[in-house]
């Protein structure tokens, strides 16, 4: 263990505890851009810097273990000075594009700016500009917002495990980029527009379909398998324009393809909404009541002329638990068969 003392107030902690963990347990904010909780600390947007009593220059509290008899400090003028010299840097090539950017209102980035009050810089000069090169369906990337935090090479890494992209490239010109910057082809699970802090990711199913300040957010269930991730539905006007998930649930924030971007067919004028019976060859929209006592009456025909075996009922990964064991249940107990089986067994 370690006893350590971060503005004055003293903790004991594992001596592999980090500053910002153990600042964090102090209730002691320090600022981060790079820094998520799920994933490896990185230590490169430099926005964590603290001083610790006796060593020569700051340190990066995301990286830096707590050790015995430790004295930080974390928010002294000369930090406050050199964080806001590095927040300049970071804004030197970043196009002032809040306007009109997806994330406006809900990026990090802005915030700090706002926070620091920085309107001009003192570091203007070349511009990065990228092509924009994206075939893909999901992901929008300006890599011109990027701020090289390196959020979506580690989710990618770290919690898919598919490595579709990485940092290319040296010094200035340095990017976020697949392999010999194909275009990205992956699970489009969206991790990395989750975790993005900036503008640089964006979901293209909800580009100029309003930000956040307008929505209903509301917690529901993924509909699409027994897993039953959580998600929450960005609703206006009685459209989803986007879905998400929070960190605080069972899946931790993380979604699939399906969960994170397949919820247009909600809206889908496709979409069946009401039963329907097929009579002299053609579908025709009926009540409920009238669809089920029709089930109902053929069911027991054909098990009264065939028996019940001669029927079997196949039910959906996409029902919870509780609504399969229910169907399993009617099948064996009502029908009277162990014919019963699972779409996921397919
Ligand atoms: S990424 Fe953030 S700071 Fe950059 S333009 Fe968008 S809202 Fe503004
Ligand atoms: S969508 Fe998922 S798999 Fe594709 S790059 Fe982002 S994190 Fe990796
Ligand atoms: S794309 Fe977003 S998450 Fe990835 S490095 Fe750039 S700012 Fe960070």
């Amino acid at each position: 263990m370690a006893k350590v003392t971060i503005d004055g107030k003293t903790l004991t902690v594992a001596e592999n505890t980090t500053i910002l963990q153990a600042a964090k347990l102090l209730k002691i904010p320090i600022p981060t851009l790079c820094h998520h909780p799920k994933l490896t600390p990185f230590g490169g947007c430099r926005r964590c810097i603290v001083e610790i009593k006796g060593m020569p220059r700051p340190v990066t509290s995301c990286t830096t273990p707590v050790s015995d008899g430790m004295e930080v400090s974390t928010s002294t003028p000369y930090i406050e000075s050199l964080r806001k010299t590095v927040l300049e840097l970071i804004l030197s090539d970043h196009p002032n594009d809040c306007m009109t950017c997806e994330q406006a209102g809900n990026c990090s980035l802005q915030d700090l700016a706002y926070e620091y009050g920085i309107r001009d810089n003192r570091f203007g000069g070349e511009r990065r500009v990228y092509e924009t090169r994206d075939g893909n369906p999901f992901i929008e990337r300006d890599l011109e917002k990027c701020i090289m935090c390196g959020r979506c090479v580690k989710v990618c890494d770290e919690v898919q495990g598919v490595e579709a992209i990485d940092f290319g490239y040296r010094g200035f010109m340095s990017k976020i980029c697949t392999s010999f910057e194909q275009d990205l082809e992956c699970e489009f699970c969206g991790q990395c527009v989750s975790v993005c802090p900036t503008g640089a990711l964006t979901g293209k199913l909800w580009i100029r379909k309003g930000r956040r300040g307008g929505q209903m957010e509301t917690d529901t269930t993924c509909p699409y398998c027994g897993t039953g991730c959580n998600v929450t539905a960005h609703v206006k006007d009685n459209d989803i324009l986007k879905i998400t998930s929070r960190e605080k649930t069972w899946n931790e924030g993380w979604l699939c393809v399906k969960g994170r971007f397949g919820y247009r067919f909600v809206q889908s004028p496709e979409r069946l909404k009401k039963p329907m019976i097929k009579r002299n060859g053609a579908f025709e929209e009926v009540s409920w009541d009238e669809a089920l006592d029709h089930v109902a009456r053929r069911l027991s025909e054909i098990k009264e002329k065939h028996g019940a075996d001669s029927l079997g009922g196949l039910s959906s990964a996409r029902c919870t638990n509780e609504e399969n064991y229910a169907f399993q249940k009617f099948i064996r107990a009502g029908i009277g068969t162990n014919n019963v089986d699972h779409c996921a067994r397919l």
